[in-house]
């Protein structure tokens, strides 16, 4: 069964063809050893090796800097056909492409996309995005990571948790509040491998074995005047807007294990007898597949509508209706897709059986990996209470 997008775009139908048929082919030999790494739980390193093969850890990347220049609707499309190889291969695009990449792409000077882009581009390096903190999930502006200048250096303390590819990155953006406390966050682009940058894999985790996930902390740690990224206290800003790309990346990810799940639901349930016949052919297994495929339906068009707006926001990057409006839609999109790709996975388990409950078959790998996506890039809660407030006023804002 094949599922997928309809390209609404016909003015990138050819640059989207190209790419879509490289992940394709990703996904297509990544397979056997994603699975095989998930059973040993260990990071699965074919992800950046074919990444490489297929030209596709720079997708969002501008061309003229090494990347293939895909337009949002292209990735988010490229995002939820790697996300049906599961929530762990995903997370390294959207660590790596759209929390890593981006705010360099948006915010970066010229000197810094051309010393970064290209090498991203070419899975040379790999990037990652540090706003977490032992103390400061949800809230992130509770943040304790400080800076001070030294001459021609930031001096950077503190530590960052939970990092999707901290273990593995070359390059992180971070962010940190001056030591005085004289304004407000800044973020940096710092390179992982000098002194005073240590860091520690997490590896007892629910799901995504085979995606690294880490800790790190930087002590005196000095990182160049010129690997400011943005203007000093402009780093909340930077980080709010980065997450409106990833979490659409993490929105399309869960539409693409929504797809898998219903692909393996109707081979198996018309596979599988039980009293005398396929178990397709009983009702109440219908309305696993049924509820599945609402989802999926669902997704695909609160997604598309978020893209949508996301790309006319950046056509305007001065507007900011356009702006909120985009920010809202993207929120909208995550909370409501990682909702729905978790009761398709659970029905997916459901209609296993006693199957259902084992690793060696994908849906209960996906009901453990896509957990995850109602927690990162903005909790449930948080994503609720950012919707309401959009609608009631700032001034109603909950999380104060
Ligand atoms: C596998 C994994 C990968 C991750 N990757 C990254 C990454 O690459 N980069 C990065 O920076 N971070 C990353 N994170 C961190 C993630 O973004 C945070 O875990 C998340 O934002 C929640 O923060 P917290 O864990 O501190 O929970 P807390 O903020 O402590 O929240 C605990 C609970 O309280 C609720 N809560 C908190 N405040 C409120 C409120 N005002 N109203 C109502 N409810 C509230 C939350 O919704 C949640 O249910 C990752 C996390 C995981 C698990």
């Amino acid at each position: 069964m094949k599922v997928e997008f309809t390209v609404q775009d016909p003015a990138h139908a050819e640059a989207a063809d190209s790419v879509l048929k490289d992940v394709e082919a990703f996904c297509e030999e990544i397979r056997p050893s994603e699975e095989l790494c998930y059973l040993e739980h260990r990071f699965n390193d074919e992800g950046i090796k074919l990444g490489r093969k297929y030209r596709l850890l720079g997708l969002l990347v501008p061309r003229e800097l090494g990347g293939r220049g895909a337009d949002l609707k292209t990735y988010v499309r490229a995002l939820a056909r790697i996300g049906r190889e599961g929530s762990g291969l995903r997370t390294l695009f959207s660590g790596h492409c759209s929390i890593g990449q981006v705010p360099v792409i948006t915010f970066g000077n010229d000197e810094q996309k051309a010393r970064y882009l290209p090498a991203a581009a070419r899975g040379e390096t790999i990037m990652a995005f540090g706003l977490t903190e032992p103390d400061a999930g949800s809230n992130p502006l509770e943040m304790t990571t400080t800076y001070r200048r030294e001459g021609d250096h930031f001096i950077l303390n503190g530590v960052k948790y939970l990092i999707s590819n901290g273990g593995i990155a070359d390059v992180v953006v971070t962010f940190a509040y001056p030591e005085d406390r004289s304004g407000g966050v800044s973020a940096f682009i710092v390179e992982t491998h000098g002194e005073g940058f240590e860091r520690e894999d997490l590896t007892a985790k629910l799901g995504l074995p085979t995606s690294n996930t880490a800790m790190f902390e930087m002590r005196d740690y000095k990182v160049p005047v010129r690997n400011l990224l943005g203007k000093e206290g402009d780093g909340f800003r930077v980080a709010m807007t980065t997450l409106i790309s990833g979490r659409l990346s993490v929105a399309a990810g869960c539409l693409g294990v929504i797809e898998d799940c219903l692909i393996e639901s109707i081979n198996y349930a018309k596979e599988r007898r039980q009293h005398g016949k396929e178990i397709g052919r009983h009702q109440l297994v219908q309305e696993h597949l049924a509820m599945i495929e609402l989802h999926r339906q669902t997704s695909e068009s609160i997604i598309m509508t978020a893209v949508d707006a996301k790309m006319t926001s950046d056509q305007s990057p001065a507007d900011k209706e356009l702006k909120r409006k985009a920010d809202l839609l993207a929120a909208e999109a995550k909370l409501f897709t990682s909702n729905a790709a978790w009761d398709a996975a659970d029905r997916a388990v459901q209609v296993y059986g006693g199957r259902g409950y084992s690793t060696l078959y994908r849906p209960a790998r996906h009901l453990a990996d896509v957990r995850v996506c109602r927690i990162y890039e903005g909790t449930d809660e948080i994503l609720k209470l950012k919707i309401a407030a959009q609608l009631l006023g700032k001034e109603w804002e909950a999380f104060k």
